[in-house]
């Protein structure tokens, strides 16, 4: 009988965000899959992890990778998947083998946990009974501004992003959309956690007030009302 794959979300900030099952799992897979080893020592430290941490991401030079696991999976092995934080394959490597597996009948176990778009969400005040996540918006201005407005459907709209591009996509979104109430989640668990709302402007003008824009970003906007 095959093995199972363990899709398992990790902390995107506090270490202490893990579940008891996520833990369970990573201490009695026989490998994990990582989107980078390296980064996932630390939690794997903390919490006295011994697993192995294999380098995987949907890369085609770690195709090798792919097709070991899925022979492994076969073979009746089970294997868990992790990114560097929050829930593989949402803006994460991971999609590719998880469609290996479903493809070969391998059975893929979601152990669920933090993720930045459900966090920025439920704490955002915006309504969350219907929203469309674009994740990354493509470089460029006008891809941007089409995909918003594709994206405009009457809930609210979620994005990732980083903070070197979050002025440039915030204008976007003014020039695609208007004034619309807009709120950015900035590192969300950590020490400098916070919630900017306003319109476009306001926020826009609260950001290039600071004398520099760092950590990692969730933008969440209103649906027209
Ligand atoms: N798989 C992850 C998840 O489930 O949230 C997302 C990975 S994606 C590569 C990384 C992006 O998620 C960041 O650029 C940022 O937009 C968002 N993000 C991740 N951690 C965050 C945090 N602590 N606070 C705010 N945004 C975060």
């Amino acid at each position: 009988m095959s093995g199972n794959l363990f899709v398992v979300a990790t902390p995107i900030g506090n270490m202490e965000d893990i579940t008891l099952r996520a833990l369970k799992t990573l201490k009695s897979v026989d490998y994990v899959l990582a989107e980078s080893p390296h980064h996932s020592r630390r939690l794997f430290e903390r919490y006295s992890i011994e697993t192995k941490l294999i380098k995987f991401n949907d890369d085609y030079d770690v195709r090798d990778v792919l097709e070991k696991a899925l022979g492994d999976l076969l073979a009746g092995l089970n294997i868990a998947l992790i990114s560097d934080a929050g829930t593989p394959t949402i803006s994460d490597p991971g999609f590719r083998i998880v469609r290996a597996c479903r493809e070969k009948g391998i059975k893929v176990v979601p152990i669920p946990g933090p993720s930045a778009l459900i966090a920025a969400l439920s704490a955002s005040g915006v309504p969350t009974d219907r929203f469309v996540f674009l994740g990354f918006l493509p470089k460029g201005s006008n891809k941007k501004k089409k995909l918003l407005k594709e994206a405009d459907i009457g809930g609210t709209v979620v994005l990732y992003e980083s903070p070197n591009r979050v002025v440039k996509t915030l204008d976007a979104v003014r020039e695609a959309l208007g004034e619309r109430f807009v709120v950015v989640a900035r590192e969300l668990t950590k020490i400098h956690e916070e919630f900017i709302s306003g319109h476009v402007s306001e926020v826009l003008e609260k950001l290039l007030k600071r004398p520099s824009l760092k950590g990692e970003f969730v933008i969440l906007i209103e649906k027209d009302v």
